[in-house]
């Protein structure tokens, strides 16, 4: 039993010492990767679908490792919150999205806005509103081409920063919206002291909606109360025709989805903005 004990605790050892390699090494590929624009950034049409009109684009990373592969942003993301690095990311991310906000306007397109996912907690300090307006400005772009995609989490790290950050970037004309809407434990009365946009409805409702009764019940509950506040809402993760009609039939045609469109690279958006969606 000795024996196997100090084998376990080797064992123990030998796996911390892996998790330690592959975090300094994953720590590493990162810094790499940003150096060397291993990243991109592909879109997804939020659609309106009553009239079938594109009205948003969310901007979502894709890592093109040469040493790891594709790495999904759920997989690298997390970690680079935790090392710091996620505020380089989300730099990177507002850059290219105004580089390529830019370059439709060049060649004679104009493109719904652009959302774009922050999770630094660069956002509790005024850097945020700094950086955003930098790249804005690199570009000649106005804010109003812009929108944020926030946490609950996030907002609520530090209530009286976020108030005073998304007021400076209201101001600027760039939009906000609470992502993954309902997973979080901010409650409806305090987000109505926020200047917010837009309510993303987690996928994990719109799943439901037509499945079992709490995900429609929660679903229709976030619908009336956005709209009373005069929020727009956004259903994230919309598959199933079933899903859009019930969310049509109860007040929330904007959408996003496989049903319409995966995430795809910005020559095709180029196109879906050129020719309109196949319907
Ligand atoms: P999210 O912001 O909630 O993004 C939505 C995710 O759902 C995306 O996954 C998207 O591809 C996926 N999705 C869209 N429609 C459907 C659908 O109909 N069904 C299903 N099953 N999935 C759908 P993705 O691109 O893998 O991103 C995962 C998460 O990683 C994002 O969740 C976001 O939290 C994070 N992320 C992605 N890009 C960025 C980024 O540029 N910066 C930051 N900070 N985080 C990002
Ligand atoms: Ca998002
Ligand atoms: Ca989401
Ligand atoms: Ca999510």
């Amino acid at each position: 039993a000795k024996r196997e004990g100090r084998n376990n605790a080797q064992f123990f050892m030998q796996a911390l010492n892996d998790a330690a390699c592959e975090r300094l090494q994953l720590e590493r590929q990162l810094r790499k990767g940003l150096a060397n624009e291993e990243f991109v950034l592909y879109y997804q049409p939020q659609i309106d679908a009553g009239s079938g009109s594109i009205v948003g684009l969310e901007a979502l990373i894709r890592w093109q490792s040469p040493e790891l592969g594709f790495v999904p942003p759920a997989s690298f993301i997390p970690f680079a919150e935790e090392s710091g690095q996620i505020m380089l990311i989300d730099e990177w991310v507002v850059h290219a999205a105004c580089r390529q906000v830019a370059a439709w306007l060049a060649q004679g397109i104009v493109p719904p806005r652009v959302a774009v996912n922050l999770s630094g907690c660069h956002f509790l300090k005024k850097s945020l509103v700094e950086m955003v307006a930098e790249c804005l400005q690199n570009f000649a772009l106005e804010g109003r081409h812009l929108e944020v995609e926030l946490t609950e989490g996030v907002i609520m790290r530090d209530v009286e920063q976020a108030t005073a950050t998304l007021t400076e970037l209201k101001a600027m004309g760039v939009t906000v919206s609470i992502d993954d809407f309902g997973t979080g434990y901010s409650s409806l009365s305090y987000l109505r002291r926020f200047p917010i946009d837009t309510l993303k409805i987690d996928r994990s409702f719109i799943t439901g909606v037509t499945k079992d009764t709490d995900g429609a019940a929660i679903t229709t509950a976030i619908i009336s109360m956005a709209t009373s506040m005069r929020l727009e809402i956004i259903a994230e993760g919309v598959e199933t025709a079933e899903q859009m009609n019930f969310l049509l039939e109860h007040g929330c045609p904007v959408m996003q989805g496989y049903l319409f469109c995966r995430p795809v690279p910005p020559e095709e958006i180029t196109r879906l903005l050129v020719e309109g969606l196949p319907m």
